[in-house]
């Protein structure tokens, strides 16, 4: 008898079992115990992985709070805006530095591979202070150099969401119009680190990553730094003169991804001769204090090869018949290349 209910209890709880409610609950790798098991090294010296239990890895650091506690990290350390060196003049800085980039190639990643859209340099009424890759929406984005994070939060000046990181010799990248995070402030990353997935928040047109370069929140033409037709590095030390900055960098955070009204008699005098660049910034600061009007507000479109007027239409969410009433045309007018056409 005491062997029959033996039997029968087996038989329940191998039934048990196979009861739905018991046996199909799946867990997710973070909810199963995650202990320590291994330490591997990597190329890089002062980072090791760690492997867990369930199966997830993460990057370790070895002594890097030494580098932590230097000055780079210490100072102008503003995790809510974008600028951090708002006292910094540009004149406050070397006409030229040494900037030692890498210590060794597995010091840096490309921050993501594709496409450019888009160089740096100026656009429009503005200035494209960094250089465009086009990508498909959830593309890892990594770090490129080791470093702190800086800033890590949705920007409403157009860059969506946005990380900035600050790396030990001073020069900062900011990733923008990501889809989603993967830092937090303060965090330290190392190169090739998963910072973000790539995407179109913000002011952007397509998935894409905007990508700069700056040092004490001016800009420089990534591509001094990087060959993004590889994704290669192009130096281990890099000489970074004050020429390579563009004068206008710091007077606005919003990201100015469009391209607007023609301002290039900011930059040349009624000769078409090249201002000084304090002449430029103070044009540039007369400019950004104006109030602004309707009539500033209006958008402007040079002709491109290839361009008509349906095509600049769409570009612009507007119409044909708007683009034609603005400029006082006809849908039939022939356009030609460098026209510039009011768009909104
Ligand atoms: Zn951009």
């Amino acid at each position: 008898m005491r062997r029959c209910w033996l039997y029968i209890a087996f038989v329940i709880g191998a039934l048990g079992v196979a009861l739905p409610s018991v046996a199909q609950r799946k867990y997710t790798l973070e909810e199963l115990p995650a202990y320590p098991i291994d330490t591997l090294n990597t190329a890089n010296p002062r980072v090791k992985i760690i492997t867990f239990t369930n199966n997830t890895w993460e990057y370790y650091l070895t002594d890097y709070d030494e580098v932590l506690r230097s000055d780079v990290f210490q100072n102008n350390w503003v995790t809510n805006q974008v600028f951090a060196y708002r006292d910094v003049k540009i004149s406050d800085i070397p006409e030229s530095m040494e900037i030692e980039l890498v210590a060794s190639l597995a010091d840096y990643h490309a921050p993501v591979l594709g496409r450019v859209s888009s160089r740096y340099g100026p656009r429009g009424r503005g200035m494209h202070k960094g250089i465009d890759i086009g990508l498909p929406t959830g593309e890892p984005i990594y770090a490129t150099f080791e470093g702190k994070v800086r800033y890590a939060r949705y920007n409403s000046g157009g860059y969506g969401y946005l990380v900035i990181l600050r790396h030990p010799n001073g020069l900062e990248t900011y990733y923008g119009h990501l889809c989603k995070l993967n830092v937090d402030v303060n965090d330290y990353v190392v190169a090739g680190q998963v910072i973000g997935y790539g995407g179109n928040t913000g002011r952007s047109r397509g998935p894409h990553l905007h990508f700069e370069v700056r040092y004490a929140d001016l800009t420089f033409d990534p591509e001094r730094i990087i060959d993004f037709s590889t994704g290669e590095l192009k130096w281990q030390n890099f000489v970074l003169e004050r020429g390579y900055f563009n004068v206008s960098s710091k007077l606005t955070e919003a990201l100015e991804e469009d391209e607007a009204e023609d301002m290039s008699d900011m930059f040349v005098d009624k000769q078409g001769n090249t201002l000084s660049s304090e002449e430029i910034v103070s044009n540039l600061e007369k400019a950004a204090s104006k109030p602004r009007t309707t009539v500033n507000d209006a958008i402007y479109y040079k002709v491109k090869s290839g361009d008509n007027l349906s095509k600049i239409a769409a570009k612009y969410g507007t119409t044909v018949g708007a683009i034609c009433r603005l400029n006082g045309i006809k849908s039939s007018t022939p356009i030609r290349i460098g026209q510039r056409l009011r768009v909104k």
